[in-house]
């Protein structure tokens, strides 16, 4: 498959899974928006252009929140792509807390490509936090949670400055604009 085709199929496969899903915040956004967010600042801020690894980021929400499987990703996309999504999926039979506590500990073990993906994955994700902020949660949990993305994001570093520095500067930014954060 071309690059191009193999970034089109895995949008559709990834749009077709999630459909119907919606994004936890005000607006209820189409889930798809996120993975293709996440794609976006790879290319934008991180200046990726490994076709294999933005449709791993396409497809990188499809294994853990859809009842798509790793199998099927690999005889679709290439064993690559597969693996890559595999890394930075946390394993649901676990509870919500020790999921969060195993990527802060997995994070230093993945690839680099699989940093980058996470990296991109939660700069989306503060930006989400704080600029449409999850119905029903509080300014506590928001902090808590930016927090916690420092943390896993510490065990990504080293693999691409300008993702680093744009995770730094939003989570900075972020910070500042949540009441009650000292
Ligand atoms: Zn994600």
């Amino acid at each position: 498959m071309s690059d191009t085709g193999l970034l089109i199929e895995a949008m559709k496969f990834a749009a077709g899974r999630h459909s119907g899903q919606t994004r936890k915040g005000r607006a209820g956004e189409p889930y798809i928006n996120h993975p293709i967010d996440v794609a976006d600042t790879l290319v934008r801020v991180g200046g990726v252009t490994d076709a294999e690894v933005l449709a791993a980021a396409l497809l990188h929400d499809t294994v853990e929140d859809t009842d798509a499987t790793l199998d099927q990703l690999a005889t679709l996309f290439g064993d690559r792509v597969s693996t890559l999504v595999a890394e930075v999926t946390d394993d649901k039979s676990l509870p919500k807390e020790e999921r969060k506590r195993l990527q802060v500990l997995h994070a230093p073990t993945i690839s680099d490509e699989a940093k980058m993906l996470k990296l991109s994955d939660k700069i989306c994700n503060v930006v989400d936090v704080v600029g449409k902020p999850p119905l029903g949660w509080t300014d506590q949990r928001r902090i808590a949670y930016l927090e916690w993305t420092a943390r896993v994001v510490h065990g990504c570093r080293g693999v691409n400055q300008r993702l680093e520095e744009c995770y730094d500067m939003e989570l900075t930014a972020g910070l500042k604009n949540i009441p009650g954060h000292a």
